[in-house]
């Protein structure tokens, strides 16, 4: 029987600095594991830097390596999504290219699936990363998890491996603002974390600028809940029943000027916020209809 075959997805936007690096430690994994064949797909999400000619390079040498080119930046989840595109993997295996997840924890990735799961993903123990980024990232995964309708796990980023099945599920998803987390969630199978601690960026600065992160926990929320909607009901309640007890007190008072003033400024801010989060549902609907292809190669790279 051939053997069965790991596929390493990289997402890379400027990261020439890390690249030797990685794919040093790319190789040990290889060599650690024998008996599978292995393949490395690099997605270029349109670095600044020479991180492509870098790419090239690995290309010429190493029969293992592939890598796909895109047109511009398109965002790292979407360079995710062309790299299972073209994995041809029985496990595929999403990774940083800046050496925040850990190699070594691959291992044991592997070894899970080996045990029968069909997803594991390595959660978080600890993280090395700015204050702000711990923040918000420890407050964004609990409340995602109190409002979603799904079971998305806490602290727990892109770094997994899933097994072909789970592969083919995902690439029949057709939608644009993707949340990779989540829609790894949502398919189900049988799915294990690996606890691990995630380093500082080997070298470079996060690609992941604020509005990036925005974006992504916008398509979090808008794809994995109704809540926002729900909120501005809630809040709509509320108002009726401040604004009848105001007027009330506005009567009794017979100086209702500044009640009735406050209260036009709370409803007309809650009426701009229920229009930004039913623009937000509008806004994706209206960006998935027109059907756009979710990312475009420039150059595909394949031995
Ligand atoms: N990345 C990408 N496109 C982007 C931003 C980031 O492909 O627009 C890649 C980046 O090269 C890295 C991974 O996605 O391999 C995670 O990004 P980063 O380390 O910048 O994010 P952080 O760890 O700070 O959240
Ligand atoms: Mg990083």
């Amino acid at each position: 029987m051939a053997s069965q075959k790991v596929s390493w997805i990289l997402p890379i936007f400027n990261e020439a600095e890390n690249l030797p690096k990685l794919y040093d430690a790319l190789k040990k994994l290889q060599k650690q594991l024998p008996n599978y064949d292995t393949e490395f797909i690099f997605v270029d999400d349109g670095s600044k830097d020479s991180s492509p000619e870098i790419l090239e390079e690995l290309y010429k040498k190493d029969n293992a390596v592939k890598v796909l080119f895109f047109s511009r930046n398109f965002g790292h989840q979407m360079a995710i999504t062309a790299g299972l595109d073209a994995a041809t993997g029985d496990a595929i295996i999403f990774m940083d290219a800046d050496l925040q997840d850990p190699p070594e924890v691959c291992l044991e990735l592997i070894a899970a699936w080996e045990q029968g799961s069909d997803v594991a993903y390595a959660k978080r123990r600890k993280r090395m990363d700015g204050i702000l980024k711990k923040f918000t990232a420890y407050w964004f995964y609990r409340i995602l998890r109190r409002f979603s309708d799904i079971e998305i796990p806490a602290d727990t980023g892109d770094f997994r491996l899933i097994s072909r099945q789970v592969a083919e599920t995902l690439k029949t998803f057709p939608e644009k603002h993707r949340f990779l987390r989540g829609l790894v969630s949502y398919i189900g199978f049988k799915q294990t974390p690996v606890l691990f601690d995630r380093k500082g960026r080997s070298a470079g600065e996060s690609g992941y600028s604020l509005k990036k992160m925005m974006r992504l926990a916008e398509d979090a929320f808008t794809g994995f809940s109704l809540a926002p909607i729900a909120l501005v009901g809630y809040s709509g309640t509320l108002l009726a029943a401040g604004g009848f007890m105001g007027t009330i007190i506005g009567l009794l008072l017979a100086n209702s000027i500044i009640v009735l003033l406050g209260y036009g400024t709370l409803l007309t801010s809650i009426v701009l916020l229920a229009l930004a989060a039913i623009g937000q549902y509008i806004g994706r609907t209206y960006q998935q209809v027109q059907g756009r292809p979710l990312y475009i190669l420039k150059k595909k790279l394949e031995h």
